[in-house]
């Protein structure tokens, strides 16, 4: 529930401010990013990011999310195509003996041979590691560069409220901020203040680790996944929503003997039972041990077993069963918002006293008022139960001037849903014409894709469920098409057609005029064809609508423009 807003209206900016900044972003991730670059295109707006993690401008996304993940999902997407799909073309690739294991999928058929005396394939994981973290460095470049062109001010350092127009921020000495992960640096750290007319919290969130014996010390999140040096020989991943879906299929792909810990009995729990059943099915196919009804991880012990390699890992789950020697433990386990200051003992300034009420011996000021939290709560900003900022659908908090974008509020946390909501605010505080000063994000009918591999289980949604629509609409006023196929690509494949992937479709239509409410979609290529049609529900288009467009041929999309 959104707190009582009394005006949509921005704090008026006054030129003549003796604030430093118009606009302050806490954060610079997508949501960060998007509003302090508009704020600032729009009638030369003062303004000041601040974040963080020094030279990591991006966030999430750019950093520990989309973008590596995309790029891994690359490096699976090759590997599948030469140790699989290459030989049905004609290619012959030898895939450097995968042990005969199907790790793959995609027509297979079971027998997961390589080329055999082909070309020899040779994958290295470190150098896949390099050139990727390359290309994140060059992005976080590309961020602090559009920064300067943009003539946004952007400093490094942790920051916390200290009233609802001042913020507080600890830099380290040469200005890059605190560190994280540079756990036991001492660097001597700075505190500086700024004001500002209005200040948007875009702190994201973090990975969100249960409870349980061993779980803190032996496991990894995702944040981990993109530390890893090696690729593991066994990996157990916990979880079942996006982000343990989509690493157990990359790790698989990639040759991982992969286990999916799962409370459920099949992944993703919001999504359509057809993208439910089909994932589960194509899990299984590729080889991927999905462990159901599992309630959770209870003990992860290290194996000392007699001959067992260093570091490997027991996992007990609440059900009793025990995967035994894995490499890595991932925890999916979903996040959880940053509306804390984030700060351990390691990782504060040696000029500090260690105790954690305390005070800035050097500066003589109070660590952000509470030393728990960002200084929200003094500053009144409420959070919900699960920590997240409350906000309205203008993204005002309940204190006037005081913002909140991006995942730190908890709704529909994706990347493209933090930047319209940040450019969505900016032009509503610091646009001139009547449009923008009712500027709001759409939360609805908001088009997503979950990148799970290989190719042919890729899964496109948006909009409801057909569960949902039928309690909303009632069962009579909701008419269902569907279609299941192999794509053309794997037409030539030599297997049986049974063992050919299959592309699910469904058209969710409710109402007499047969509107198109939910659209979903799992297999090859559905991670681009979902933009377009979002565009067309986005417009209220029906299923007539739907027919009139000729199809594009030959194409699986085509598929959405022809069910009967
Ligand atoms: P963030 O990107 O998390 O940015 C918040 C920033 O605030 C961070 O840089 C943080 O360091 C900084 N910060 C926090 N506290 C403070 C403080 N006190 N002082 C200063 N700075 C602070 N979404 C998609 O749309 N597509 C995908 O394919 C996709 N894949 C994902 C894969 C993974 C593994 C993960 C984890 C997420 C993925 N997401 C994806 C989700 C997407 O990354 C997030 O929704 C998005 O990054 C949220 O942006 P944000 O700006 O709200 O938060
Ligand atoms: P999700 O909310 O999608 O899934 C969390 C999963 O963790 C659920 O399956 C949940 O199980 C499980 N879980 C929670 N607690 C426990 C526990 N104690 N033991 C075992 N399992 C547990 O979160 P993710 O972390 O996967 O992703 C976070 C968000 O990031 C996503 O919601 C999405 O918005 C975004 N994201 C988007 C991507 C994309 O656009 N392609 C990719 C990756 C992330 P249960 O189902 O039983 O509740």
């Amino acid at each position: 529930i959104a707190p009582k807003i009394t005006s949509t209206k921005a704090i008026p900016v006054n030129a003549a401010s003796a604030r430093d900044y118009d606009l302050i972003c806490i954060g610079g991730g997508s949501a960060g990013i998007a509003c302090a670059k508009r704020a600032a295109s729009l009638h030369n707006r003062k303004v000041l990011c601040i974040e963080r993690s020094a030279y990591k401008l991006g966030g999430t996304c750019v950093n520990v999310g989309c973008v590596p993940k995309k790029v891994m999902f690359g490096a699976a997407s090759i590997h599948q195509i030469l140790s699989h799909d290459a030989r049905h073309y004609g290619f012959d690739v030898d895939d450097g003996g995968s042990g005969g294991r199907c790790v793959g999928g995609d027509g297979c058929g079971g027998d997961g041979k390589g080329g055999g005396g082909g070309v020899a394939m040779k994958f290295d994981y470190s150098k896949l590691k390099k050139y990727r973290d390359e290309y994140v460095r060059r992005l976080n470049m590309i961020y602090s560069d559009g920064f300067v062109t943009s003539g946004v001010d952007c400093i490094y350092g942790n920051c916390s409220l200290i009233d609802e127009r001042t913020v507080q921020v600890v830099v380290n000495d040469d200005g890059s901020g605190e560190n994280y992960g540079d756990g036991g640096k001492t660097t001597i750290m700075t505190t500086k203040r700024y004001t500002a007319n209005n200040i948007v919290i875009a702190t994201g969130s973090r990975p969100n680790l249960p409870m349980g014996e061993g779980i803190s010390e032996h496991c990894i999140t995702s944040d981990g996944f993109f530390d890893m040096d090696t690729l593991p020989d066994v990996a157990v991943i916990v979880g079942a929503g996006y982000i343990a879906v989509e690493l157990a299929g990359i790790l698989n792909s990639l040759g991982s003997e992969v286990h999916l810990v799962m409370r459920g009995d099949k992944p993703l729990k919001s999504f359509d039972p057809m993208l439910r059943d089909g994932i589960d099915v194509e899990m299984r196919r590729s080889g991927i041990f999905v462990h159901r009804h599992t309630n959770g991880v209870s003990k992860v012990v290290l194996d000392d077993h007699a001959g067992c390699s260093k570091g490997k890992k027991n996992v007990t789950l609440v059900c009793g069963d025990v995967i035994y020697g894995a490499d890595v433990v991932i925890m999916a386990t979903g996040r959880m918002p940053n509306t804390e200051y984030l700060h351990s003992r390691n990782n504060r300034t040696s000029s500090s006293s260690g105790d954690d009420n305390d005070v800035d011996d050097d500066n003589g000021i109070l660590w952000s008022g509470n030393t728990d939290g960002m200084g929200l709560e003094g500053c009144g900003v409420k959070l919900n139960s699960t920590g997240h900022v409350m906000v309205d659908e203008y993204q005002n908090t309940n204190v006037n001037g005081i913002y909140a974008i991006g995942d730190v509020c908890g709704r529909v946390e994706l990347t493209p849903m933090a930047i319209a909501a940040g450019r969505r605010l900016a032009d509503r505080l610091f646009g001139i014409d009547s449009r923008d000063r009712i500027a709001k994000v759409s939360y609805d009918l908001v088009p997503t894709v979950v990148f799970s591999h290989p190719v042919s289980k890729t899964i496109g949604t948006c909009g409801m469920t057909e569960p949902d629509a039928i309690r909303k609409y009632g069962k009579d006023n909701v008419r269902v098409y569907t279609s299941k196929f192999s794509n053309l690509y794997y037409g030539i494949f030599q297997t049986r057609p049974e063992d050919k992937p299959k592309t699910l479709m469904k058209l969710v239509c409710a109402g007499i005029d047969e509107k198109v409410v939910g659209m979903h979609v799992l297999g090859m290529g559905s991670d681009e064809m979902m933009q377009g049609f979002g565009v067309a529900m986005k417009m209220g288009c029906t299923k007539a609508d739907l027919d009139s467009c000729v199809a594009i041929h030959p194409t699986a999309s085509e598929e959405f423009v022809t069910m009967g």
